[in-house]
């Protein structure tokens, strides 16, 4: 049965680490479907010199070299201006019907896309435990990291809820656990079909913009929770995390935040 395509342009939300470029490189399978990586951080990219994920330097990656000077040289210097025309400029020149970006954060910052037509919205969350994890493995601080997931888990929320019924809040752990399904579920949201090569995301090479090129991930299908918050947090941390994420019924409602640790002795 053919499915009727909803939306044009797709945005993740969601933490760092919360397992969206995994995602978008199952997406980016899709031939309809164009994943450029996190766009609204070109800039930052750019400036930095950060490599596209093929492993290249922008400029010299086929892809970026290809599309970059199709884009305002504007949004190249300051994501803030980018419209949502640009971005169905790159989605029509890769000849794709839906664009899928994992910018995250920075959706919030340019509210004018929220208020793009056929757009659609997709949460990605994921146990605050194993986000401020790889926050602290990073160099992070754990209350100033713990406010911060607070403040944009809120921001997330609300853009889910001012958006309905064209957004949908998935968790990463469920996504590991059964790929299929997620995908399957985030093919209908869209309305493109389902193909069994978006679960072999390392049978392609993807020009993600702004994402971490891991030698590991480039070429790999294989599928794993990534659950070391359990061992690298201690107790205290834990319970430090599940005391002020409780309140916050997406997650209460979906991860065990009572304290586990049996008292000593
Ligand atoms: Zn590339």
């Amino acid at each position: 049965m053919s499915q009727l395509q909803k939306y044009d342009l797709v945005f993740v939300l969601g933490h760092s680490h919360c397992g969206s470029t995994l995602l978008g490189r199952m997406l980016n399978r899709h031939p309809d479907l164009l994943c450029p990586g996190e766009f609204l951080w070109i800039d930052d990219a750019l400036d930095k010199n950060l490599p596209c994920s093929c492993g290249l330097a922008m400029n010299t990656c086929p892809f970026w070299a290809e599309h970059l000077p199709r884009l305002p040289p504007k949004i190249l210097k300051d994501y803030t201006q980018t419209r949502a025309a640009d971005l169905h400029t790159l989605r029509l020149a890769a000849n794709r019907k839906v664009l899928l970006d994992l910018s995250k954060s920075r959706f919030y910052r340019v509210p004018r896309l929220a208020r793009t037509e056929r757009m659609g919205l997709i949460f990605l969350a994921r146990d605050p435990r194993a986000l401020l994890a790889s926050r602290l493995r990073e160099g992070g601080e754990l209350p100033h990291e713990i406010r911060k997931l607070r403040k944009w888990t809120g921001r997330f929320l609300d853009l889910i809820d001012d958006h309905q019924p064209d957004s949908m809040t998935l968790f990463y752990e469920d996504f590991v656990a059964q790929p299929e399904k997620t995908i399957r579920s985030i093919c209908t949201f869209i309305g493109l079909e389902f193909r069994p090569e978006l679960l072999q995301p390392g049978d392609q090479e993807h020009h993600f913009c702004h994402s971490s090129v891991s030698p590991y991930l480039k070429g790999k299908n294989e599928i794993r929770i990534d659950d070391r918050w359990r061992r690298e947090l201690s107790p205290d941390q834990i319970a430090l995390i599940n005391r002020k994420v409780r309140k916050i019924p997406l997650y209460a409602d979906r991860y065990d935040l009572n304290d586990s640790t049996m008292p000593a002795g």
